[in-house]
This record gives structure tokens, sequence and C-alpha cells, in this order.
């Protein structure tokens, strides 16, 4: 069918021939020639000047409409009721629920329906118009204190210039940046990864202390670790003599397939001389979305659970 865009009537899944004298009526005000009688139209120009040769055998076909002539194909359904097919997929258009009725099988899964008062040229070129490919985006460097920043939220798919490298790397980090020289515009995953914010701008994502972890895991954490909101300070967690991972804001619900980090929680409660009861109370209202919320890690040595929670 190349790159042309057929009209044709359909009765029952079968092609039937259209009313000639309607073809005709339709066309020939476009026509840039004298039509003979006895003659089909062969050429139309279309008010923005673009034109097609037209070809009229069972249906009409057009070789190469410009934009004014999916007017002309528009007006032509509409007046017939005939389906427009198309060069690629989506196959057809046709004007309401009947003509889809009416479509062969194979056509009808992948036809646009457009009701008859909305059938224009522009409709045409909408269905026509290529849908842009998904982006392929570039696999995220190895983040150990932050295994899965996607799933955190900390980074999204983005078509976005780092404020630090000047890149658009497909992918943009939504945490906070603390420091004095916080750069315009948000960062990429790998100016954070390989230390280039930390380094050029003097930045650092998360607070660590050294004095519960290796200086080396400390360092990683504050430069090279996508942080998160939280609305309180208290240290990054540390277990078996090593940081451990964060795996995302959690509340009770989230927390409750984890009673290591719930026991762990209850202890720091009983540490501020909060009574049980409050403690119960504080734990059933942590709200992922909310006030008050918690934070989930794991050891990375022995998986045990560990939470952290803002204390209101
Ligand atoms: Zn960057
Ligand atoms: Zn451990």
């Amino acid at each position: 069918m190349g790159s042309g865009i057929y009209v044709h009537m359909f009765r029952d899944g079968d092609v039937v021939p259209m009313d000639a004298s309607v073809v005709r009526e339709v066309l020939e005000p476009h026509a840039p020639y004298d039509v003979p009688d006895d003659e089909p139209v062969e050429w139309v120009r279309a008010a923005d000047g673009s034109d097609a040769e037209v070809h009229t055998g069972d249906g009409v076909y057009f070789d190469r409409p410009g934009p004014g002539v999916l007017d002309v194909i528009a007006e032509l359904a509409r007046r017939t009721g005939a389906a427009i097919l198309l060069p690629s997929e989506p196959t057809a258009i046709v004007s309401g629920e009947e003509g889809l009725r009416h479509l062969p099988e194979g056509l009808r899964a992948q036809a646009v329906v457009v009701p008859p008062a909305v059938l224009t040229g522009q409709a045409i070129a909408q269905v026509l118009r290529p849908r842009p490919e998904p982006r392929q985006r570039p696999m995220l460097p190895p983040f150990p204190y932050h295994p899965d920043p996607v799933a955190t939220g900390s980074i999204v798919a983005a078509d976005e210039t780092c404020g630090c490298c000047g890149h658009d790397q497909g992918w943009i980090y939504t945490g906070p940046v603390h420091g004095e020289d916080v750069p315009d515009g948000r960062l990429c995953p790998y100016c954070i990864a390989y230390g280039t914010a930390a380094e050029r701008h003097g930045v650092f994502f998360n607070e660590a202390e050294a004095r519960r972890m290796p200086a080396e895991a400390a360092r990683l954490i504050r430069e090279r670790t996508p942080g998160f909101a939280t609305w309180q300070d208290w240290g990054w967690p540390a277990h078996c003599g090593d940081a451990a991972e964060f795996r995302g804001v959690v509340g009770v619900k989230e927390l409750a397939p984890h009673p290591d980090a719930l026991d762990r929680l209850r202890r720091r409660c009983a540490e501020w001389g909060w009574a049980s009861g409050a403690t119960e109370d504080f734990l059933t209202a942590l709200d992922k979305d909310g006030q008050p919320t918690a934070y989930l890690f794991r050891c990375r040595a022995c998986a045990t659970h560990l939470a952290e929670a803002d204390f209101t």
C-alpha cells in the first residue's frame, strides 16, 4: 500500500463499491483541472496547496496525501461512511461504531474509532503521527548502601540536564543535596556515584558517622550515595561492622513483615523513656506517606532489618 491512504467501503467484512456520484461530489471541487464527465477525479489539490494523485477502483486511493488532502479524505469518509485504511498501525480509522462493525475481523483489532463529528484531517494526522519509541536508559551505577534508588524514588527516569556534568543521562536524582555550593539543577546518578558532585561542589547527600561504621563506608554514604528526605536527623544505622543498606521509606504496613525492625524501634522508644502504650500508638501511626515516617534498612552481612523513625 506504500505511503498512501485508501478509503474503502465495507459491509459485514467485505469490500463493497462506493457510491461513485458521492465520491465525485466530494472530490471534484478539489480537482485543479476540468474533470471530464466520464472519468473519475485523478488529482486533488487542497486549500493549503498540498495535493495527491487519486486512483479510483473498488475504493479511492490517495498517493502521499499532504495535510490539506487529509481533510478531503476525512470528508469522503464522513459522507460515505467508508473506512480509512492507513499504511501502518493502527491500520484503520472508522467513523463511529457502525463502521467498526462492518470492518473485516483482521482489521478490527487495530482500528481507531473516531466519531463522524470530529473526523477531520487533523484527527487522521494525529492517528498517523508515529509514537516516539520509549527511550532506552543506561544502567544505573551501583550504590552499595542504597541498592535500588529507583524503587525508593530517589532517582527517577527523566530527560533532564544534570546540574553538575551538564549531560542528559536519562536519570535524575530527586533527594536532598547538602552543602554550601549546591549546583543549580538536579544531579544525575553518575555524578553522585563517581564522586564528581562531591569533589566539584563539596556537596553531600546523607549524614553518616564514622564512629558507627568504617570510615570508608561513612564517606561513601555521605558523598556517593543517593539520599532521601527525612524530617529529623538520625544517624545512618550500622550492623555487623558495616553500614546498612537503605531499603525505603515505610509505614506500619510495610514494617509488619520485619519484626526485627519493629523491635529495634521499640527499643529506641524505650531509650527515650516512652511508656509501652505510647510506643505502640506511635508504631501504629507510622505511615510511609505521612508523619510519623519510618526508614527501613538491611544489614549487608546478615540481612537483619533495621528501622529508623522520625520521633516527633
Ligand atoms: Zn551528572
Ligand atoms: Zn548484621
